[in-house]
């Protein structure tokens, strides 16, 4: 199973960010392409396929100018991000919006993930009005990979940022553990996770969150790979670890249950023969799941 945001197309093109003239011959090429962004959702038609579209989108805009963030290349073409104004209601752009989660498993790799990207910086932008130094208004700069204090004298500038998440699967013979949160749909189980603290190394981070939230000792821990997971800002780091011990303590705030499953009751799982349901196809938690359940 290929894993969903991670068949980005676009050479970023880092040499091109900031310089306008470039910018302006890109954005009004009739090869370039938009993907607007409006609060956190896309334009989709009626069978949910994102609508992408041409320089005249700059022109039909009303309600305030959108940021423009140069994405990069793909092949010849210029791909970049809108963030529309975050207006009561939604702009007129023919059909409807919708969040990437609801459509991102019927897209193409590719496509999955460029919305992804264009997410990513838009919401960011939308997050990042004011200096975090002075308070002052911050402006787009670097074709919308950067944001600086319009106060002269302060002139802090801030980049988009990804906030690490580590998320493992732990394991221990032919049983792996798994735990649940109150609010997800009833027998929905997943991997454990949380986000990386200051001062702390990924493979800690494993140990200390499995520790928390169910009291699972964990000895090796192996990186896997990588997800995007802008909702809003994460980089989520996969992991597989060998718990030392068995015995669940669950944080009752974190869980809501907390249980081994075995490799058996996994795949019953896959067929829809067991109670257990296993998280969404586009997560990085199904794909460990499911690459520990295909082994031997
Ligand atoms: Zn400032």
């Amino acid at each position: 199973m290929a894993l969903t945001y991670t068949d980005s197309p676009i050479d970023r093109a880092e040499h091109l960010r900031g310089k306008d003239a470039d910018m302006r011959r890109l954005a009004d090429s009739t090869a370039a392409q938009f993907l607007p962004v409006w609060k956190e959702t896309h334009p989709v038609d009626a069978n949910m396929r994102p609508h992408v579209f041409g320089p005249e989108i700059l022109t039909k805009l009303d309600g305030g100018a959108p940021t423009v963030i140069f994405l990069g290349l793909a092949k010849e073409t210029p791909w970049f991000a809108l963030a529309l104004a975050p207006s009561e209601t939604p702009p007129d752009l023919g059909g409807t919006f919708a969040g990437l989660r609801e459509f991102a498993t019927i897209l193409p790799g590719h496509e999955a993930s460029l919305l992804v990207y264009a997410r990513a910086m838009a919401i960011w932008h939308q997050n990042h009005p004011h200096c975090s130094r002075c308070g002052a208004r911050t402006r787009p700069t670097e074709s919308g990979h950067s944001r600086t204090c319009t106060d002269e004298a302060c002139a802090h500038r801030t980049f988009p940022r990804s906030d690490p998440a580590v998320i493992m699967l732990i394991t221990k013979g032919e049983q792996c553990l798994l735990g649940r949160k109150a609010e997800w749909r009833p027998g929905q189980f997943s991997t454990i996770a949380g986000f990386v603290e200051p001062g702390e190394d990924l493979e800690n981070a494993v140990r200390r969150e499995v520790a928390e939230e169910t009291g699972v000792k964990v000895g090796a821990v192996r990186y896997l790979a990588s997800q995007p997971w802008p909702f809003p800002s994460s980089l989520m780091l996969g992991f597989r670890g060998e718990a030392l011990t068995t015995e669940i303590t669950r944080d009752t705030h974190e869980l809501e249950d907390c249980r081994w499953f075995s490799r058996a009751e996994v795949r019953a799982a896959e067929s829809g023969a067991g109670s257990l349901l296993l998280p969404h196809r586009s997560s990085i938690s199904r794909w460990l799941i499911e690459g520990w359940r295909d082994e031997s």
